[in-house]
C-alpha cells in the first residue's frame, strides 16, 4: 500500500490531534504534534528568562540559543511524549503558562524555520500523519490528504477546560481557557509567516456536532479514498 502524508490543520483545541492520532494508530503510521514543538521551544524560553516581565520575548537571546534546543518524541504506554533536550516535558508543555506564551513565541520566522525543517525530516519517508496550524500550507505544501478542522471557540474552549481539569488542574478557569483560545486564533491568524489558513486543497471539517468515533470514522473514510481502499 502506497505511503503517504495527513496534514491535519486547524485552530486551536479544535479536536484536530485527538483525530490525527487516532487515525495513526489505526493505519499504522507515525504521529508528529507539530504544536508540542512549539510548546517545548516555549518551555525553554520560560525557563531561560527570555519572556519578559511584560510577556514579549527576549528574541536575540533565544534566536542565539535555537541550536541547542534538541526536540524529539518518546512512545510511551501513556502515548507519545514530548522530549526537549532528552527530558520528558509532555505534561509541562500542557499548562496554561506554556499556552499563554507560545503564540507570540510560532510567530518569530527564525523559529518557524527551524522547526519546520524538523517536521520535513520526520516525514521524509511520508507515512505520517502531522498536525498543526501550517503543515498543508508550508511543511507538506504537498501532502496527499489535507484536513481542516474548525469548530466555534466556545466550543473549543469548552472541550480543552474538560480536558486540563481531567489531566488534574483544578486552578484554571472557563474564562482564562476562552481568552487563551481568543488570543492564540488571533496571533496565529494574523502572523507573518505560514499564518493559520485552510490550504486551497484542504477539505474542511466543522465537527462541533460530531462525536470523537464519528469524526475518527469521517477521517478514516477520507484516508481510504485517498489511497483508493
Ligand atoms: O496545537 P497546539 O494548540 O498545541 O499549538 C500550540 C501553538 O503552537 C499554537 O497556538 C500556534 O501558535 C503554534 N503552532 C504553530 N504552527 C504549528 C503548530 C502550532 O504556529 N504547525
Amino acid at each position: 500500500m502506497k505511503k503517504i502524508i495527513i496534514a491535519i490543520d486547524g485552530y486551536s483545541s479544535s479536536g484536530k490531534s485527538t483525530m490525527a492520532k487516532a487515525l495513526a494508530r489505526q493505519i499504522g503510521y507515525r504521529y508528529i504534534d507539530s504544536g508540542a514543538m512549539y510548546r517545548a521551544v516555549t518551555l525553554y524560553a520560560m525557563r531561560h528568562n527570555f519572556i519578559l516581565a511584560d510577556s514579549t520575548v527576549d528574541t536575540q537571546n533565544l534566536l542565539s540559543r535555537l541550536d541547542d534546543i534538541k526536540i524529539d518524541f518518546a512512545v510511551t504506554p501513556q502515548g507519545q511524549h514530548t522530549l526537549l533536550n532528552g527530558e520528558d516535558v509532555e505534561r509541562e508543555i500542557r499548562t496554561i503558562e506554556v499556552s499563554n506564551h507560545v503564540s507570540p513565541i510560532a510567530a518569530i520566522p527564525q523559529v518557524r524555520y527551524a522547526l519546520t525543517a524538523m517536521q520535513k525530516a520526520f516525514g521524509a519517508d511520508k507515512g505520517i500523519v502531522m498536525d498543526g496550524r501550517d503543515i498543508g500550507t508550508a511543511v507538506f505544501p504537498d501532502a496527499e490528504l489535507k484536513i481542516f478542522v474548525n469548530a466555534p471557540a466556545a466550543t473549543r474552549a469548552q472541550r480543552r477546560f474538560k480536558e486540563m481539569r481531567e489531566a488534574g488542574n483544578n486552578t484554571v478557569t472557563y474564562e482564562e481557557v476562552l481568552e487563551n483560545v481568543e488570543t492564540r486564533d488571533h496571533i496565529d491568524r494574523t502572523r507573518e509567516v505560514s499564518p493559520l489558513r485552510k490550504a486551497d486543497d484542504a477539505i474542511e471539517l466543522d465537527n462541533s456536532g460530531m462525536t470523537i468515533a464519528e469524526q475518527d470514522q469521517w477521517l478514516l473514510q477520507q484516508y481510504k479514498r485517498v489511497v483508493g481502499q
